[in-house]
Order: C-alpha cells, then sequence, then structure tokens
C-alpha cells in the first residue's frame, strides 16, 4: 500500500496574499491524513505567508524552489540553504529543468547544491529527465542516470538515502503532453535500479516522485503505475480546488 507524496511547484506565482487565500481553501478540503503526505514549494517571497497559514497544520511541509551552494556570502540575490532552514524549509527542488534550461545550471552545480541542502538539514528533492531530442535519439536512461549520478555523487550513502528524486521528463513540463504511466514507470525502474547500486540498503528508502503536466484526469493512472510513489506538479497546483482533487487522488 503506497503512501504517496503530492508536491505543488508553483513556480514564480502566487502573490503573499494570493498564497494565504489559496492555503485556506485548500485546508477547508484537505483534513490531516496519515495516508498522503503534501508538500508546497512557493516562491520565495510568499514562502513566509505560506508558512503563517499553515501554523496550525504541521503535517503540511514546505520547500524552496532554488538555492545557492554557498552558505552564506555575497551572492545578491541568493537564498542560502541554512536561510531556507531557518525559514521553515524541510525540502528544497534541486536541478529543475527550468534552473538547468532556462538559467542554465550545470551538473556540477547542481551536485553542489544537493550537497548543500544536506549539510543545512534539507531533503533535496532531485529532478531528472531528458529533452525530447534525447528520448527520440533513445538516451533517455543514460541521460537520466548521468544527472543522478552527478546530483548524488558527493553524498554519504546514509545522506543519498534521505533523497527524493523526481523524474521530469523536460518535453513533459508545462506542455500538457505527460509521459504514459508505463513509460514513467520504466524510468523510475532505471533510477531504482541505479541507487540499489550505489545504496544496496537504502535505496528502497528514497521515494521516486513524476512531474510533467500532471492534472486530475491523469494523476490516478501515474500514481498507480510500478514505482511511482508521487507527483510533483507544476501548473495543475496553482488552483486551489483542483490541486485538493489532485491531493486526495
Ligand atoms: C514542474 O514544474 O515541476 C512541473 C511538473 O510542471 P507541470 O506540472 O506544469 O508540467
Amino acid at each position: 500500500m503506497k503512501s504517496p507524496i503530492f508536491a505543488a511547484n508553483w513556480k514564480m506565482n502566487h502573490s503573499p496574499a494570493d498564497a494565504t487565500a489559496f492555503i485556506r481553501t485548500f485546508l477547508a478540503n484537505f483534513g490531516k491524513r496519515q495516508d498522503r503526505s503534501v508538500i508546497f514549494f512557493p516562491p520565495a517571497l510568499s514562502f513566509g505567508a505560506v508558512v503563517s497559514a499553515l501554523k496550525d497544520r504541521p503535517d503540511i511541509q514546505l520547500g524552496v524552489q532554488n538555492i545557492h551552494w554557498e552558505d552564506k556570502g555575497a551572492f545578491t540575490g541568493e537564498n542560502s540553504a541554512p536561510i531556507a532552514r531557518g525559514a521553515g524549509a524541510k525540502y528544497v527542488l534541486v536541478g529543475h529543468s527550468e534552473r538547468r534550461h532556462v538559467f542554465g545550471e550545470t551538473e556540477v552545480e547542481t551536485g553542489k547544491k544537493v550537497a548543500a541542502a544536506v549539510r543545512a538539514g534539507l531533503t533535496p528533492v532531485v529532478c531528472v529527465g531528458e529533452t525530447l531530442a534525447q528520448r527520440e535519439a533513445g538516451e533517455t536512461v543514460s541521460v537520466v542516470l548521468g544527472q543522478l549520478r552527478a546530483a548524488l555523487g558527493t553524498l554519504s550513502g546514509a545522506d543519498a538515502a534521505n533523497a527524493v528524486i523526481a523524474y521530469e521528463p523536460v518535453w513533459a513540463i508545462g506542455t500538457g503532453r505527460n509521459a504514459t504511466p508505463a513509460d514513467a514507470s520504466a524510468v523510475h525502474h532505471a533510477i531504482r535500479a541505479e541507487l540499489h547500486a550505489f545504496l544496496p540498503s537504502g535505496s528502497l528508502a528514497v521515494p521516486i516522485l513524476y512531474g510533467g503536466s500532471v492534472n486530475r484526469g491523469n494523476a490516478a493512472d501515474l500514481l498507480a503505475a510500478p514505482e511511482v510513489d508521487g507527483l510533483l506538479v507544476g501548473g495543475a497546483s496553482l488552483d486551489a480546488e483542483g490541486w485538493s482533487s489532485i491531493v486526495l487522488t
């Protein structure tokens, strides 16, 4: 019996006031329950509003969408892992496709961010995924496993066993074209096998989420696929009623 994770990546959406209103509606729909976990990733400036709105719901977790790899210093505009932890984050997205492809984040930087997250006591949600060209060239598994190794390579086995992985094919993010449950499952199996190769006893503890054009209509089928331990949702997490119905899938 799975206890799935539902993670909402709001990207650059929802002001503090919008975020507060969203959480109020969501809490009216979603009572405390043991059989699923919910994580919100609000934009940094709305983070405090969500912390306040969730003050009576410690069952719901929070994460930030990005961190710098240094703990502090002269990096104007950036936020560090210790700052995120101090603000109430438990998770951080690392290696999201928009960080890699819009902001040019490299695999080396992704690895350093994962290490910074772990140093500060944050759980990294490591996002991996191939482009359409890579999929069509038959490179999906090698690309995804390469990203996985680069992200987790500097961690001890115990720290790597505390990570979360999100398989998010780049061609599926924000396009309305999700991976089929079978395609997602196949890549999740490859990720699980790779985790098992360097984390023999801890690999099963690492949840593997699927992300990419998840919506109310496809969430149940994707969640039912073998090795899919939860969903990372962008666009369909922006509407409180719609997100409630996905979380209650
Ligand atoms: C995401 O940004 O992580 C994502 C999965 O986006 P969407 O659900 O909009 O495809």
